[in-house]
């Protein structure tokens, strides 16, 4: 199977840099899986305004350290329940290691963002994580599940509306501030934590602000999370060292970019 090298990754982005791209989040899967994570952040680093990463924090704790020395400038961590048996119902893995994992960045002055899917099996622990996430210090997303990759009789067992959440939320913010373009609202609560709302789905406020465009392992530009339909296969150019080229594909993947979804659905 292909797989970029941090050597790959880090002409990718020396000419990405180029065109102005320099934000980058690293995701999965799960980015710490990868043994050469800490590589890939030091090759990036130079070309780079900003690295964060998406993670489910279960190897946090091994490899913090060493990301934050790299430059790691912020991670947000997955943390869908504070009962160990909810966790390990949700995500099939163990509380502890993760709790050890969001400690030890702190330690190591990581800067992170909780994200709390909201379902139906953790709907009673929204105030309970709001006060973990207050007594650390740290903002937290709270998101509405995406359909992605589900039928209707899952989705049903699984979801769960943030309506009861962003009325609770209003009443006890002392502060809100809505994300121009986005339309994604962020509260600030008594303890000074920050504490956002995302409704990705059928959100066409979200894709109409959306400049992104993905990576995959295999050196495929991604136009669009849901999108597979009009992939640029960069992985020759990126081979080859070829700037020029991969410049070009770069460009053509952005020309491909659209709002996935036009109207509210
Ligand atoms: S365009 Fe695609 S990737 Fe961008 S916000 Fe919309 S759904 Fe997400």
């Amino acid at each position: 199977m292909r797989e970029l090298s941090p050597e790959d990754l880090g002409f990718i982005a020396r000419v990405a840099s180029r065109l102005d791209i320099t934000n980058y989040k690293l995701t999965g899967g799960e980015p710490l899986v990868r043994e050469d994570i800490v590589s890939i952040v030091r090759e990036i680093r130079p070309y780079a305004s900003s690295i964060s990463m998406t993670t489910n924090g279960s190897l946090l704790k091994k490899y913090a350290r060493a990301l934050v020395e790299a430059g790691l400038d912020y991670a947000n961590v997955s943390l869908h329940s504070l009962k160990p048996s909810v966790f390990h119902e949700i995500t099939g893995g163990k509380l502890e290691p993760v709790l050890e994992g969001i400690r030890e960045a702190l330690d190591s002055g990581l800067e992170l963002k909780l994200d709390f899917l909201l379902l139906k099996h953790n709907r009673d622990e929204v105030e309970s994580i709001l006060d973990f996430a207050s007594s650390m210090g740290v903002s937290i997303n709270l998101i509405e599940l995406i359909p992605l990759g589900m039928g209707r009789e899952e989705w049903s067992r699984l979801h769960e509306s943030l309506d009861p959440v962003v009325k609770m939320l209003e009443k006890k913010a002392v502060k809100k501030t809505v994300k121009e373009f986005q339309n994604r609202p962020t509260y600030i609560l008594p303890s000074g934590i920050a504490v956002t709302v995302i409704r990705g789905y059928g959100n066409p406020d979200m894709c109409r602000a959306c400049t992104r465009i993905r990576l995959t392992p295999d050196g495929r530009l991604k136009t669009c999370i849901f999108r597979n339909d009009n992939l640029v296969d960069a992985w020759d150019a990126i081979k080859s060292r070829d700037e020029e080229k991969l410049a070009e594909l770069i460009r053509e993947a952005n020309k491909r970019r659209e709002p996935f979804f036009k109207t509210r659905v």
